[in-house]
């Protein structure tokens, strides 16, 4: 198994000088050189055969004993030079301080043949100097649902860190799931990730609460040189240090770049409103700089539609990060964001101009969704109104999210008065679909006159449709019932939960139970519809 690294990251940013696991806060430094610490018995549960073809490993590479121990954390590939990065974060609206990779380590950076950078990295491969009181592992469960979920996302369209592997550890992780003073042992996992960067919106708020100036220009620069080298158009590929000399890094540079973070930012809240994403713990240090979906701890999807709904026991009683706020929460992030890098600039306009391209996105993604979602070809505002009256109804009569936008493709839009059967089996229950009846009657009415003044063919409108509503999303209750049936003894259901996974939008015949709506037992069953931090 050979990859070839390019550890920019180590090579361009200054680093900590002390070595190894001990908690400490460092300054002055992007990241800390520390090794996994071995496991007892590592052991392929899982992989992305589409990862590992995209770093061009074989299926030879993956089959050998070697892929266990290296991404379970008990081998180096030559090249690799772990570590572990430095950030902060505002945690639930508050300044947290250091943060950092407590429980991820990074291997390298790899270089596919197409010169595509994939940053691996393990999490649970042990402590690390940002481990604070914990213990750097993860549970088989939340391994689970990382891999699946990460997976899925990618397939959905959704921009996301990948997951290439899940190695079971052989060994036991202690967590109080409910916090409630009941810890048990667990078995432990380890996912590797792979995106092209790993930076957050706390990699840089950091420095600056720290009056670092220097790091934060350091890294701001690194960052556009790295992971957004179309930025630098002739100039992409030069060595940084060229760059630097030649004060490539102006404020008008700068100003695109936090521009384009913005509008990736909004692009990406617009893929999670679409699919019924609830990331759950929409703290600034899991903000990726490259607008990707980044660390899934308790993150739901929404079931029967609820605005209101987040999946975060730890978060239930404010619902900061609830399904519907999550598009202001990324403006409030971004606005952390912008006050970081607020000392590399002279004044506020250009931070300003970026966070209003985030509203300008956010608003434009959100009518181009309403419009295809409901199989309309002209964008306009009239399609953002009938779909938020649309989404008053799902709330109030209890439809589910992802069945109901499928089954509207099947309503007859020719009729004046379209029927509600095709949208029937999309509610939870009888009585709260009958009390809203008339009124979505009244919508379909609505709706469909405007799809005849719209005037795109029926194939056309369904093609539409089907293309921006998935079929199958990784509902919390069949991840959980891939995680059962693994703590049993039965890995199968993550390989089939992920194969049905890889192709969201299309029909599957014979997989429709993927796609069934949420079982009364999961309503109440912890990992179904709440879940906490303890991972
Ligand atoms: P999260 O809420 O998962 O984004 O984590 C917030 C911070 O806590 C990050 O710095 C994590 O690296 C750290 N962290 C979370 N779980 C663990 C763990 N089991 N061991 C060490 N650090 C952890
Ligand atoms: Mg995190």
């Amino acid at each position: 198994m050979r990859l070839r690294f390019d550890n920019a990251f180590l090579r361009e940013l200054p680093g900590d000088p002390a070595t190894g696991p001990g908690l400490r806060q460092v300054h002055g430094a992007a990241w800390s050189r520390v090794e996994p610490t071995p496991v007892a018995a590592p052991r392929l549960v899982a992989h992305a055969a589409e990862v590992a073809g995209m770093l061009g490993l074989a299926a030879g590479d993956v089959e050998s004993p070697d892929f266990a121990a290296v991404f379970g954390g008990n081998a180096l590939l030559p090249g690799m030079d772990p570590w572990a990065a430095n950030y902060g974060g505002h945690q639930f609206g508050h300044w947290a301080g250091q943060l950092g990779d407590g429980r991820a380590i990074s291997l390298g950076e790899a270089l596919a043949a197409d010169g595509a950078r994939h940053e691996l990295q393990l999490k649970g491969a042990g402590p690390t100097p940002y481990s604070r009181s914990a213990d750097g592992r993860a549970v088989m469960r939340s391994s689970i649902r990382e891999f699946i979920c990460s997976e899925a996302m990618h397939h959905l369209g959704v921009p996301t860190t990948r997951a290439l592997s899940l190695v079971a550890t052989g060994e036991a992780v202690v967590r109080d799931m409910f916090y409630d003073g009941h810890p048990r042992p667990e078995p432990g996992a380890v996912v590797c990730r792979v995106a092209p960067s790993f930076i957050r919106f706390g990699t840089f708020e950091l420095p600056a609460s720290r009056g670092d100036v220097a790091l934060l220009r350091a890294l701001a620069e690194f960052c556009v040189w790295r992971d957004f080298p179309w930025l630098l158009g002739e100039h992409a590929g030069r060595p940084l240090g060229h760059l630097r000399l030649e004060q490539l890094f102006d404020e008008t540079l700068l100003a695109a770049w936090f521009r384009e973070v913005c509008e990736r930012t909004a692009r990406l809240v617009g893929h999670w409103m679409r699919v019924g994403f609830v990331h759950g713990v929409l703290n600034t240090d899991n903000m990726s700089i490259l607008g990707l979906t980044i660390d899934y701890g308790p993150y739901g999807w929404i079931d029967d539609y609820d605005p209101d709904w987040t999946p975060n026991t730890t978060d239930v009683q404010h619902r900061r990060y609830r399904f519907g706020w999550q598009p202001r929460v990324a403006h409030w992030n971004l606005g952390r964001l912008a006050q970081a890098l607020s000392p590399l600039f002279a004044d506020a306009a250009p931070l300003q101009a970026g966070l209003d391209a985030y509203a300008a996105t956010w608003a434009e993604c959100e009518r181009d969704n309403a419009c295809a979602r409901l199989g309309l070809q002209a964008g306009d505002d009239d399609g953002l109104a009938l779909m938020r009256e649309l989404q008053a109804l799902m709330h109030r009569a209890g439809a589910d999210m992802t069945n109901l936008f499928r089954a509207l493709s099947d309503v007859d839009v020719e009729a004046d008065a379209p029927s509600l059967e095709p949208l029937r089996a999309a509610f939870y229950a009888p009585e709260r679909l009958a009390a809203e009846a008339a009124a979505l009657e009244a919508w379909l009415a609505r709706y469909a006159a405007r799809c005849r003044a719209d005037g795109l063919p029926r194939e056309a409108r369904v093609a539409r449709m089907h293309a921006a509503s998935p079929r199958y999303v990784p509902r919390n209750y069949l991840a959980q019932q891939a995680i059962d049936r693994a703590a049993a003894g039965d890995e199968g259901g993550i390989h089939e939960l992920l194969d049905v996974l890889r192709d969201p939008y299309g029909e599957q015949p014979g997989r429709e139970a993927f796609a069934a709506l949420r079982p009364d037992w999961a309503l109440d069953r912890a990992g179904c519809s709440m879940l906490s931090c303890s991972s």
